[in-house]
């Protein structure tokens, strides 16, 4: 048997960036991928879908996966081979709360046993299909079955207006596909703010996509399309670990229960005492000490690769007891359609749920300069901000903030707006104020202008 300092299951975002920090801080790390290094982002996730995204055609598309990819992978296996880092191709499950055995992928060998101090599952996530009775219809595809396929399809129908039903059916419009998009709920991508959602949603409509909303699908047989993409959403990959050998247990949604620090209960046994129940250790007991972290996708917070780089960095620096300043209450996120939109923080919708008093600043591209310029002239900025002093203990989950006029979210669609909600995610991290961004010198003539325009 193998004694580490540090055991990764699985070398996605969350794993391999963890296995980095690790060994960087001396840390011996394995690492077990059952499948090609980079997880879902980089094989059938985040990186092939922006190739798609940045691509003029379906085969231009296809070729420059089929470049970057391997080269992408490439450079995560140069990570994973640094010293301090073991990097095991096989399948892990639990035997003990601090053992695992790892099975090859191929013959009957019994593999290898690794016990750890602690050890991160970051097994990710896989595509969550609906109960309907003709699932199995041979036109049914999820995201990695459609990037696989090698001819564009004359009519795609997208069930899920979430982030990669919209991308997907954006991309496949402008290849030339017939595109329909049904969804169930009133309006597409949930997380935005529903004014920003609606007209992203109206442009492309205007551009040829048909949207149903507010329609439930019973049945696929009467779809007229010759693929259909099932995007209903993600759901944490936790099979085959034996999770019951850690003592863990999945919450009502499946997903691994982690605390603030993404750390699990420690099982008695781990604790000293009897396997398969949970006791909550005490925080003394835990610095430095042995524990199970469970980061990125799996555990359902927050299903991002950025952010499960982000809890990758939060839990190696828990392990070696050092306290860091991660703000997981400000986490940006882009939907890459054409135009493309992005958010931070709070919607409109979300403070009036939450009975924060609110002003919204607005700005439009059809107004600025630059925007006119690259004739992107569709799309809106909008900026949340405290319209009084919010207090600590108040309803706003605003981490250290709470002036009047603290910037509480932006919502924003219309070219390049990652890179204008990515400014603002800057600053709400440092909890500023409008009246702080309206000082702020901006380059004459950019996007950026727009958020001058918002907060004025
Ligand atoms: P993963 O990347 O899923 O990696 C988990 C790894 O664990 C896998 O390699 C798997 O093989 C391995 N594994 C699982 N079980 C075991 C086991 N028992 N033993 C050994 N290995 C195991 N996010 C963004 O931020 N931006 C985007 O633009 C974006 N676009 C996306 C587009 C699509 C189509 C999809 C599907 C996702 C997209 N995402 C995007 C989400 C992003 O891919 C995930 O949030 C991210 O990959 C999660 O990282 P992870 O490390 O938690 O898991």
């Amino acid at each position: 048997m193998i004694t580490v300092d540090l055991l990764i299951i699985g070398a996605g975002p969350g794993g391999y960036r963890a296995a980095e920090l690790a060994a960087k801080q001396g840390l011996q790390v394995v690492i077990v991928e059952q499948d090609e290094v980079g997880g879902t982002c980089l094989n059938v996730g985040c990186i092939p879908t922006k190739c798609y995204v940045h691509s003029a055609t379906f085969e231009e598309a296809r070729e420059r996966v089929a470049q970057v990819v391997p080269q992408l992978r490439q450079g995560v296996e140069g990570i994973l081979s640094q010293p301090n880092i073991t990097l095991m191709r096989g399948h892990a499950s639990f035997v003990s709360p601090n053992e695992v055995q790892v099975l090859p992928l191929q013959g009957d060998s019994e593999g290898v046993r690794i016990a750890a101090k602690n050890i991160i599952i970051a097994t990710g996530s896989k595509p969550k299909m609906p109960p309907l009775p003709d699932i199995d219809d041979p036109r049914v595809v999820n995201s990695t079955e459609l990037l696989q396929l090698t001819t564009l399809p004359k009519k795609l129908c997208i069930i899920g207006a979430g982030v990669i039903g919209m991308e997907f059916a954006s991309v496949f419009h402008r290849f030339g596909s017939e595109v329909t998009v049904i969804e169930f709920l009133k309006e597409c991508l949930p997380m935005l703010d529903s004014d920003i959602a609606k007209r992203l949603r109206k442009t492309l409509e205007k551009r040829g996509i048909t949207f149903r909303m507010k329609t439930a699908v019973q049945s696929l047989a009467d779809i007229d399309a010759d693929v259909i993409l099932i995007a209903t959403g993600r759901q944490p990959n936790t099979d085959g670990l034996n999770l019951e050998a850690a003592g863990i247990t999945l919450d009502q949604r499946g997903n691994i229960p982690v605390d603030e620090n993404f750390q699990l209960p420690l099982p008695l046994e781990r604790a000293g005492g009897e396997a398969g129940n949970f006791q909550l250790p005490l925080l003394s007991e835990r610095a430095g000490g042995e524990a199970t972290y469970a980061i990125g996708d799996v555990n359902g917070r927050q299903m991002l690769a950025h952010a499960a780089e982000a809890q990758a960095l939060h839990v190696i620096n828990h392990i070696m007891g050092r306290a860091d300043d991660i703000r997981f209450d400000v986490m940006p996120a882009a939907i890459f359609t054409a135009p493309e939109a992005a958010c931070v923080g709070l919607s409109e919708d979300q403070c009036k749920a939450q009975g924060i008093a609110y002003k919204v600043g607005k700005a439009f591209h059809r107004a600025n300069g630059k925007a006119l310029a690259m004739g992107e002239t569709e799309g809106m900025v909008k900026l949340l901000y405290a319209a009084q002093s919010l207090s600590a203990e108040g309803p706003l989950p605003l981490g250290k903030g709470g002036e009047m006029g603290t910037i509480l979210g932006c919502h924003a669609f219309g070219a390049h707006s990652a890179d204008l909600v990515q400014e603002v995610a800057a600053l709400m991290c440092r909890d500023t104020t409008v009246e702080q961004l309206r000082d702020i010198v901006h380059i004459h003539p950019t996007l950026s202008e727009l958020l001058l325009d918002a907060a004025r």
